[in-house]
């Protein structure tokens, strides 16, 4: 009695593991190298491939952040720290990754900085608007170079971008953080048709507002001296779909499906991950 119920007991639990692993195992075997992968949206996505089965490489600016968060996700998370307004930097990550694991499958081209840049462009510094395309744009330039000349030889490879709803409307942001995320959208369109002979998909994510230091920071200089819990409160108060909020899960989530092969034939697209805000007509009566 007590040893069929043991059996019985024991055939549950493998078939519930079974059915954990294989949907545990999305990227299993797989490389991915993060950039911006100390916080926010980088971190979360760097947690959520590892659960998935991949092994992680964590590249961001931030050498202490990077170092701990690391620390934080386990054995199969290492960090580099890595500039990706700076090219040297950004190959020396892929080399760093090809060194460890002697293959990239994922390059996820995540790290972006906002921008303190006036609203009018009349006042405009260019210095401000090169910094941030310097960030922005070249490191993901840079990136999808450097992942290519691994992924090519290999035949096979996702590459990732983040860009944003800025990218997609106007009127979200100021005009030097919109322009940046619309080069993004356009690069992946361009790099998709350009990498696809070689069985490259090239995709990004058009995240809505989430906090994130990012976020919170951006918020602070329109807020000036108002709380960080409150600054939250006030993106999340932004959400269009009742019920629901954009966190930083929803895009690691998404960048999980675009990374695996449950995403095999979608290639050059843009995920836009906002609860419907940017097809929501607001009319004023
Ligand atoms: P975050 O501040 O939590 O993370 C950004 C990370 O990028 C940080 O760890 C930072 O150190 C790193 N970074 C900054 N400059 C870098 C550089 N030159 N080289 C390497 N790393 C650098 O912010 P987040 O919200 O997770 O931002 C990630 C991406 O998401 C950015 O591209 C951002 O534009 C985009 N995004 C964010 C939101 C949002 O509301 N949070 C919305 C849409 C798009």
């Amino acid at each position: 009695m007590i040893r069929s119920h043991l059996v019985r007991n024991s055939l549950t639990l493998s078939f519930f593991n079974r059915g954990l692993s294989s949907h545990a195992g999305r990227l299993e075997g797989k490389i991915a190298l993060i950039t911006g992968a100390a916080s926010g949206i980088g971190k979360a996505t760097a947690s959520k491939f590892i659960s998935n089965g991949a092994k992680v490489v964590l590249a961001d600016v931030e050498e202490e952040l990077g170092q701990a968060t690391a620390k934080q996700l386990g054995p199969n998370a290492t960090f580099i720290p890595c500039d990706v307004s700076n090219e040297a930097n950004v190959s020396d990550a892929v080399d760093f990754a090809l060194s460890l694991h002697r293959r990239l499958d994922i390059m996820y081209n995540n790290a972006g900085i906002a921008c303190n840049t006036p609203p009018s462009i009349l006042d405009l510094d260019l210095a401000i608007f090169d910094k941030v395309m310097n960030i922005n744009v070249r490191g993901v330039v840079a990136g999808i170079k450097h992942a290519s000349r691994v992924m090519i030889p290999q035949q096979s490879g996702s590459i990732l971008c983040t860009a944003s709803v800025t990218g997609v409307m106007g009127g979200l942001a100021q005009h030097t953080y919109s322009v940046s995320k619309v080069a993004v959208i356009g690069i992946v369109k361009s790099m998709a048709s350009e990498l696809c002979k070689y069985g490259i998909r090239v995709n990004c994510i058009s995240p809505f507002a989430i906090p994130t230091p990012f976020s919170i920071n951006e918020m602070c200089r329109f807020f000036p001296g108002t709380e960080k819990e409150k600054l939250e409160k006030m993106i999340f108060d932004l959400s269009a779909l009742e019920g629901a909020v954009c966190e930083t899960n929803d895009i690691a989530n998404a960048a999980l499906y675009l990374a695996s092969d449950d995403a095999k034939y979608v290639s050059g697209h843009n995920l836009v991950v906002d609860g419907s805000f940017t097809c929501f007509k607001r009319l004023n009566f």
